[in-house]
C-alpha cells in the first residue's frame, strides 16, 4: 500500500483511502461515464427516493444509501441502462419549518406570520438548498452515483405542477374530499398530522386517571350518579353524553355516605375490592336516556345533550363500563356523538389553549387545565378517585409536544377505498427481505386509512383547490389551467407556494362568486 494509506500510526487510514479513490474517480471521470447513457441496452427501472434535505445525513441516511448503490453499481456492470439516475431532495414539510422556527425563536404560527411568510419560505428554501448540498457531497465521498447535477426537488415549480395534475385527477374521481373528522392534532405545529405520523411518536407517559361523580337527574331517594372513568380530565369540560353497552349488567352501589353509584359489575372488583352493597342490578338498555348533571357547566343544553347513550364499543376491561363520550376529541366520540345528534363543543383554541368559553380555566393550556379541573371536581365533591396511569400516548414526532384529538376540517385522499386493491397487489411484489410483503408494509395496506393530506402551514406545495365564498370548491390541475381560470398572466419565475398562490382568485364555475 502506498505511504499516504498508512495514516502515521501503521494502519490503513480509511479517510485517505477514500480521498484517494474519489479523486482518481474524478481524475478518470468515472462518474460521467458511468452514467453515461446505454441505448438499447436493458433496462432497470430505479427511482431515488428523495431524503429529507433538512439535516445533516447521520449513518441511519447512510445504510439505505449504501444498498441502493450497492443494486445501481451491480446493475451498471451486468450492462444495464439504468432509468432514471436523477437524485431528488425532499424539500417540503414541518422538518424544515422547525429547523427555520428554532433559529429564530419562533413559537407558534401567530409568531410565523408576524415574522412574514414570504421571508419564512424563503428561509426554508435556502436552508435546503444549503442541506442538499451537504448531502450531495457525503453522497460523493460514500461513491453514491447519482445524477446530482440535475436533481428533483419537491420545490421546484414543475414538480409541485406534477402533484397538482395527479391532485386534480384524484379530485374529478371523487377521492380527494374535505372532511370534519376528528384527528391528530399538534397544538404547537398548530396542524393536523397524518396516521403514520403519528404511529412515529408513541412514548410512555404519565397521565391523570380519575373517576367522576355524574348526579342522575329526577331519580327519587337517596343521590344517585354514574361513575366515570376518564384519563383525559380536561375533555370533561366538553362532555355530552355517558356510553353504557346495551347487554353488560350495572349494578347501583350503596355507598357509606348513603348515596348511590353506578357502575358496571365487571368493574366492581376494580373499584371495590372489599366488597360494595348492591342495591339492585339493571341493563344497559335501561339506563339508556337517563339524564344527569354534566361534570362542568360550560356546555350550554341542548337536544339529546347530558344522557345515557348505548354503544357496542364500551367495554369492561379498565374504567367503570359508562364511558365519557365528547365529541370534539375522539374518533369513537364523534361517531356517537354524530349518531345522537348532541353536537359539538370546542372551547381549545389553534394552540391548544382554553378560551373564553370556559373562565375556569380560560389561558391555560390543556394539559397545564388538568389539575385546576380536578381540583375544581373535588371542591364540589364530584371527584370519587384519583389516581395517575403510566401508558403509551402519541407526541408529535418533530416537536414531541403531546397530540390531542380533535375534530377540524381537513382535505382527504379516500386511500381505504383502494385497500383491497393495494392489498391484492402488494401480494405479487418480490419484496426483499421477503417478511415486509406480510409483515410490516402488508399490515400498513391492510389498515389502510383515509390519508388526511392537508397542513395548515406555510412551506408545502399548496393545494390546488379554490373555495368560492359559497363553499364550491375548483381544483386546478396545471399554472396553464390557472392562468385560463385567473385571467392573469403568470410571471416566468412564478414560484407555486402559498403567499404567491393566495393572492390569485377567479369567479366560481358554479355560481359565479369569487
Ligand atoms: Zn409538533
Ligand atoms: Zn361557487
Amino acid at each position: 500500500m502506498p505511504a499516504e494509506d498508512e495514516g502515521g500510526s501503521g494502519s490503513p487510514s480509511p479517510t485517505a483511502i477514500q480521498t484517494r479513490v474519489s479523486e482518481y474517480w474524478k481524475r478518470a471521470g468515472v462518474l460521467g461515464r458511468a452514467l453515461a447513457d446505454r441505448p438499447g441496452a436493458p433496462t432497470f427501472r430505479f427511482t431515488e427516493g428523495p431524503p429529507s434535505a433538512n439535516g445533516r445525513p447521520h449513518i441511519g441516511h447512510i445504510l439505505p444509501r449504501a444498498t441502493k448503490d450497492l443494486q445501481l453499481r451491480y446493475r451498471r456492470m451486468r450492462g444495464y441502462r439504468i432509468i432514471s439516475e436523477m437524485a431528488g431532495w425532499d424539500c417540503h414539510g414541518l422538518p424544515v419549518e422547525i429547523e427555520v422556527e428554532k433559529r429564530h425563536g419562533l413559537k407558534s404560527r401567530k409568531e410565523i406570520e408576524a415574522f412574514g411568510v414570504a421571508r419564512f419560505c424563503d428561509e426554508c428554501r435556502a436552508t435546503t438548498l444549503s442541506v442538499a448540498a451537504i448531502w450531495e457531497e457525503v453522497s460523493e465521498r460514500l461513491g453514491y452515483w447519482l445524477d446530482y447535477t440535475h436533481p428533483y426537488t419537491t420545490m421546484q415549480p414543475s414538480y409541485i405542477e406534477s402533484v397538482w395534475w395527479s391532485l386534480k385527477v384524484l379530485f374529478d374521481r371523487g377521492l380527494l374530499e374535505k372532511g370534519h373528522y376528528v384527528l391528530p392534532y399538534c397544538p404547537r405545529c398548530e396542524t393536523t398530522l397524518s396516521s403514520h405520523e403519528v404511529a412515529q411518536g408513541y412514548k410512555e407517559a404519565t397521565d391523570p386517571s380519575i373517576t367522576v361523580r355524574f348526579p342522575l337527574l329526577g331519580e327519587v331517594g337517596p343521590p344517585r350518579f354514574l361513575l366515570v372513568w376518564t384519563t383525559t380530565p380536561w375533555t370533561l369540560v366538553s362532555n355530552l353524553l355517558v356510553t353504557a353497552r346495551a347487554d353488560l349488567t350495572y349494578v347501583v352501589v350503596r355507598l357509606t355516605d348513603g348515596t348511590e353509584a353506578i357502575l358496571a359489575e365487571a368493574a366492581l372488583p376494580r373499584y371495590f375490592p372489599a366488597g360494595a352493597e348492591i342495591v339492585t342490578r339493571l341493563t344497559g338498555r335501561e339506563l339508556a336516556g337517563r339524564e344527569y348533571r354534566p361534570p362542568f357547566p360550560f356546555v350550554p343544553p341542548g337536544p339529546g345533550r347530558f344522557r345515557v347513550a348505548l354503544d357496542d364499543m364500551v367495554a369492561t376491561d379498565e374504567g367503570t363500563g359508562l364511558v365519557h363520550c365528547s365529541p370534539n376529541f375522539g374518533p369513537e366520540d364523534q361517531r356517537i356523538g354524530a349518531r345522537e345528534g348532541v353536537g359539538g363543543f370546542d372551547p381549545l383554541d389553534g394552540r391548544g389553549v382554553f378560551t373564553s368559553l370556559v373562565p375556569l380555566v380560560q389561558g391555560k393550556w390543556f394539559k397545564t387545565a388538568d389539575p385546576i379541573l380536578i381540583q375544581d371536581l373535588a371542591d364540589r365533591g364530584l371527584l370519587e378517585r384519583n389516581e395517575s396511569v403510566c401508558h403509551t400516548y402519541p407526541f408529535c414526532w418533530r416537536c414531541e409536544t403531546p397530540l390531542l384529538y380533535r375534530a377540524i376540517d381537513s382535505w382527504f385522499v379516500r386511500t381505504s377505498r383502494f385497500s383491497e386493491a393495494l392489498v391484492r397487489h402488494n401480494s405479487g411484489v418480490a419484496w426483499i427481505p421477503s417478511h415486509l410483503r406480510a409483515g410490516r408494509f402488508g399490515n400498513f395496506l391492510t389498515e389502510a386509512k383515509d390519508w388526511a393530506l392537508s397542513r395548515s402551514r406555510y412551506w408545502g406545495t399548496p393545494l390546488p383547490i379554490w373555495m368560492c365564498s359559497k363553499g364550491h370548491p375548483t381544483c386546478i390541475g396545471s399554472f396553464a389551467e390557472l392562468e385560463r381560470r385567473s385571467g392573469e398572466e403568470l410571471p416566468p419565475e412564478f414560484d407555486p407556494h402559498r403567499v404567491t398562490v393566495d393572492r390569485i382568485a377567479f369567479a366560481c364555475p358554479t355560481c359565479g362568486e369569487k
